[in-house]
């Protein structure tokens, strides 16, 4: 697979430094505003269903939290490293900025491989890393919630597992899960509905019609699963979609339902009826207008932007186009929606579940979802119109906003003491 090799914290770095000069924010804020507040590394022990005993290494980095509690995922993958949480921490902070939710910057991750350990090992690699990490969350600190290969089921865990230490339930400590013990109606579908809308408002931006769009999601877990069915259901053609095990694809359409029923029942979607293999890197230069990157980072490198054929690009995932491979699509004439913008739906909710939380007053699933099409709706204008005004596409647009808004709250609460 070509892949650039990309830090993807030089990259959260560079991007913001961009910005700053462009904002023409002093060395100060900028020293500031660059580094993670705060960084913890646990190493801590598991029992395996045979007895053995492994030791994992986790993370959690809080980037910014002057406009409220640290909010950001946690992920599990046998990939994380402590740069990428950092960078994805970063990007949180930018991402609440952008749609102007008031929470600062947090990620997690846990080094494992979820697909190789039972239920009952997650289970218990889940309640120990809450533990580990409980120096730092709480429901006035810093709220975790679901990222890649984490799930409603383990954020109950973690729940659990904080709320025992306390003595009592606290819902509010971690977002996006099941509705039983406090979770949000909408969290589930939030981040792909604001991929959703934010696809169409480009689409119009762009002349586009739905009908006369074809689109490839590479990734078929929470995000890119719900985004490919939500954009079938506005009338769009998915032509291809991938997971992990490769990519399937069909010039004249993929029945989406079938796509998620199959999935759900294989496990993978590779061998759907009705379709051909490809691998996800030809799924990336296959024709289409619409590409939604909803999987990991780095994905749309300086040795496949030459061959992309889609017109717009919609971040769903966080960080999956490198900045040469940017450079190189903006040349071409592409238009992509940031990911700080893109896939912002989903800490919107989680903001909307920790509210209802803390209030123990919930809202219906209609309130929710029309209060995120709002701020969706209203976060891609200001965007657009922030890229006009200053000439720039719409990542430098966002982060100009987004950085803004950090900056200024950093200078009204001053440098303490
Ligand atoms: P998920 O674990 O539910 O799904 C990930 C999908 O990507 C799976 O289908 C997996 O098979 C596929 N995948 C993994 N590695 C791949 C690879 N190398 N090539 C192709 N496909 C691969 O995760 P998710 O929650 O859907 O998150 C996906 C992306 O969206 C991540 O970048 C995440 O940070 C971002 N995101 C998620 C949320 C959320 O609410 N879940 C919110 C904002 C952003």
């Amino acid at each position: 697979m070509a892949i650039d090799i990309v830090n993807p914290y030089d990259v959260a770095v560079s991007q913001f430094d961009q910005a700053a000069d462009r904002l023409g924010i002093s060395q100060a804020m900028r020293a500031i505003l660059r580094k993670p507040k705060r960084e913890l590394i646990v190493n801590f022990p598991v029992r395996m269903d045979n007895g053995d005993v492994e030791m994992f290494t986790g993370y959690r980095v809080q980037h910014n939290i002057t406009r409220g509690p640290a909010k950001g995922g946690i992920r599990y993958s046998p990939y994380v490293s402590l740069d990428e949480v950092r960078a994805l921490a970063m990007w949180m902070t930018w991402k609440c900025a952008v749609v102007g939710i008031p929470f600062g910057g947090a990620k997690g991750g846990v080094l494992c491989d979820p697909h190789k350990m039972s239920r009952t090992e997650l289970e218990r690699l889940s309640r120990r890393y809450a533990t580990e990490i409980s120096i730092l969350i709480g429901p006035t600190s810093d709220i975790p919630a679901p990222d890649m290969n984490t799930n409603p089921q383990i954020m109950a865990w973690m729940m659990d597992t904080y709320s025992m230490h306390q003595g009592y339930s606290v819902p509010a400590v971690i977002t996006g899960k099941p509705l039983a013990i406090g979770g949000s109606e909408g969290r589930l579908e939030a981040t792909a509905r604001g991929v959703r809308v934010v696809t169409q408002e480009a689409m119009r931006e762009l002349g586009l019609q739905p009908e006369r769009c074809s689109v490839v999601v590479q990734g078929f877990g929470n995000v890119g699963s719900i985004t490919a069915r939500l954009l079938y259901e506005i009338g769009c053609k998915v032509v291809a979609v991938s997971d992990i095990s490769g990519g399937v694809y069909n010039p004249r359409g993929i029945d989406v339902p079938l796509a998620l029923r199959y999935s759900r029942e294989h496990g993978k979607l590779l061998g759907l009826p009705g379709t051909e293999a490809v691998t996800n890197q030809e799924l990336l230069e296959l024709p289409c207008t619409i590409l939604i990157p909803a999987a990991l980072e780095n994905q749309v490198t300086r040795e496949n932007a030459p061959h992309i054929q889609a017109r717009l690009i919609v971040e769903a995932a966080n960080g999956p186009t490198t900045p040469e491979a940017e450079l190189v699509l903006y040349d071409k004439g592409v238009t992509i929606v940031p990911d700080i913008l893109a896939n912002a739906g989903g800490v919107t909710v989680s903001y909307f579940e920790w509210v209802q939380d803390l209030q123990h007053f919930f809202w219906s699933e209609q309130e929710i979802n029309q209060r995120l099409e709002t701020i969706m709706t209203r976060s891609f204008a200001a965007v657009l119109q922030k890229s006009r005004e200053q000439n720039t596409n719409l990542r430098m647009a966002a982060y100009l906003l987004a950085v803004a808004r950090v900056a200024e709250a950093t200078e009204l609460r001053g440098v303490y003491p």
